[in-house]
């Protein structure tokens, strides 16, 4: 098959590799569509310190498509051949004290998996058990591939505190942004939407954002949004969802005394960012980070696709094949299109 394989920061090839076979527990699916995602394009700029454990390593982790052989000890009625599956990128082992106190996105041992830019992949018995789903009638592949995506925004979301009539700020209106604009806007939230592009700011307001702003030269960003607060308070929920330290230091100075802050996006290792010891103690800001997903909220996010509760149409941009990979990572990266669906049988 033809799969795409990540050699190291910038240097991503597309190559013959053997077919997949299933082992024991193992379900082999092809993959009729993989979807672009951020931590790709950050993958492929730097590497990735926890997804990528060795090199070469097979590369991309959303997809959807049907099921094409099964493992031994694999119930076939479960997943009959042809069966169209989704599944998450990492299921927990449910035996370390993260997944005993109920914190599996913190799993000591995350099984993570790799390879959704390839014609096939074999999915480890693990996430089988746990994270593999089949597809609802009426959602298309590339709209189910959006699950795992969801399922991390869903979890943001749950560690947000959000009540109704809140107003939430959200930082960044890439794809995993905007998630969180329509989860919020889905909470009964108010939503303030910033980001560089008037383009995705225009979807943030189609997934029900009720202000944007666009971040410029010269434009004072916390005291814009601010200003956009009831009585210029600050909001009751600041969201970063772009991975930058001055953007996580400019979502903390955007909430009202006992305001809460998600640190959702992942900056780059090494980094650290500084807050106001007053602000935080005088204030009682909450200012948390949010990693990832758990079996119950990747459950949760399909769900919502399944309800049309959140749309999959805004944030698919196109269809590519997978020779152009690289220049569609990299588009995004110029905040061009939200996804990118790979296929990888297109020529
Ligand atoms: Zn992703
Ligand atoms: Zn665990």
């Amino acid at each position: 098959m033809r799969a795409a394989m990540f050699y190291g920061p910038g240097d991503v090839r597309i190559e013959e590799t053997p077919d997949p076979r299933p082992g024991p527990g193992e379900v082999v699916v092809r993959i009729d569509r993989a979807l672009t995602c951020g931590t790709d394009l950050k993958t492929y700029r730097r590497g990735h310190p926890t997804i990528i454990k060795s090199l070469p390593s097979p590369f991309g982790h959303e997809f959807a498509g049907p099921v094409v052989t099964v493992g031994a000890g694999v119930d076939p009625g479960r997943w009959p051949v042809g069966t169209r599956v989704v599944a998450a990128n990492s299921a927990p082992c449910n035996r370390c004290h993260a997944c005993k106190v109920g914190r599996q996105s913190l799993c000591e041992n995350l099984e993570f998996l790799n390879g959704a830019y390839a014609e096939y992949i074999a999915v480890p018995a693990r996430i089988v058990e746990q994270n593999l789903y089949a597809i609802p009638d009426g959602l298309s592949d590339e709209a189910a591939a959006l699950t795992e995506p969801l399922a991390c925004a869903v979890h943001g979301v749950a560690e947000s505190g959000i009540v109704v009539g809140d107003t939430v700020v959200v930082n960044g209106a890439g794809p995993i942004g905007l998630m969180f604009v329509r989860l919020a806007a889905l909470s009964g939230a108010r939503v303030i939407c910033c980001d560089l592009s008037a383009a995705r700011l225009a979807v943030a307001r189609e997934l029900g954002a009720a202000e944007t702003l666009v971040i410029g030269e010269g434009v004072d960003q916390v005291a814009a949004v601010r200003a956009l607060t009831p009585d210029g308070r600050g909001a009751d929920v600041a969201i970063e969802a772009v991975g930058l330290p001055e953007v996580w230091e400019a979502t903390v100075r955007m909430v009202r005394p006992g305001g809460l802050v998600n640190l959702f996006g992942g900056a780059k290792g090494g980094t650290s960012f500084s807050v106001s010891t007053e602000l935080l103690h005088y204030s009682e800001l909450t200012i948390k980070g949010v990693f990832h997903h758990t079996p119950r909220y990747v459950a949760t996010a399909l769900d919502l696709l399944r309800d049309g509760a959140v749309p999959s149409a805004p944030f698919l941009s196109g269809e590519r094949p997978l020779a152009a990979l690289v220049e569609t990572l990299e588009a995004t990266g110029r905040q061009e299109g939200i996804k990118y669906a790979i296929v990888p049988a297109a020529a």
